[in-house]
């Protein structure tokens, strides 16, 4: 894809949403690790419904690490893989408090090293809590960045690489969420929508869906329907 195009795109998805970010409920830096690491394989409506009843009353790693696994559990027991999940919580939690005095790291090998943490989450908490320029590439960002030919890649990694090589520095901080959001719920996985796309002209997917064609009507029809409606206006 040419640089210009690429430019373009990401003009469009700016003027359309000029401030985007996550849909994930979060108030500190820690709920938004907390709410990160939970929305693994599931969706982030499921991750709030769980986070609206856990943070108010843990929303620290002292008072997750105190909560304990079986304390955790039925707070999040709607998120997928909740046992895995709930000792991750946990681990993360006392790995924080021993660590690194209960405050979130801002080196990503110190990310990485939390219990549940991967280049994923890491990478959110990076771009988010600390201004970093970067870019997690999850299902619906490798979708976007591969139909639309913006980062073609075979492995998240490499669109991630692809993405921070290609993208004009100055959309870089909100790439990531631009892109999530039209993966979304634009550009979704089965039917993308395409006649509505504001992307449309830019995308170079050779699939694009069209607009659904407006059933015909022969003639005849046509015919027969309006003499209805005659005879039930001169029925009066
Ligand atoms: S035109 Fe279609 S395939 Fe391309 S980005 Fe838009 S929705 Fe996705």
């Amino acid at each position: 894809m040419h640089a210009a195009t690429r430019r373009a795109i990401f003009r469009r998805l700016r003027e359309a949403n000029p401030t985007p970010t996550t849909e994930l409920l979060y108030g500190s830096p820690f709920e938004l690790l907390v709410a990160v690491m939970l929305s693994a394989h599931t969706t982030d409506r499921s991750v709030n419904a769980a986070t609206r009843q856990l943070f108010p009353v843990a929303n620290t790693p002292a008072a997750i690490a105190a909560l304990g696994v079986e304390g955790v559990k039925p707070y999040i027991r709607a998120v997928g893989l909740y046992n895995t999940k709930s000792k991750n919580l946990v681990g993360l939690a006392q790995a924080l408090l021993e660590r690194h005095g209960g405050e979130i790291p801002c080196e990503r090998a110190a990310l990485e090293a939390l219990p549940g943490v991967g280049r994923k989450t890491a990478s959110i908490i990076l771009n988010m809590v600390f201004g970093h320029s970067e870019v997690a590439v999850d299902t619906h960002i490798f979708r976007v960045a591969n139909r639309t030919g913006l980062a073609p890649g075979r492995t998240p990694r490499e669109v991630e690489d692809a993405l921070v090589a290609g993208t004009p520095p100055e959309f870089l901080k909100d790439a990531h969420h631009w892109l999530i959001l039209h993966g979304r719920y634009v550009c979704v996985a089965r039917a993308p929508k395409c006649p509505s796309c504001i992307l449309r002209d830019l995308c170079e997917y050779p699939h694009k869906t069209r607009a659904a064609a407006r059933r015909r009507v022969g003639v005849g029809t046509a015919i027969r329907r309006s003499g209805k409606r005659v005879r039930r206006a001169a029925r009066g």
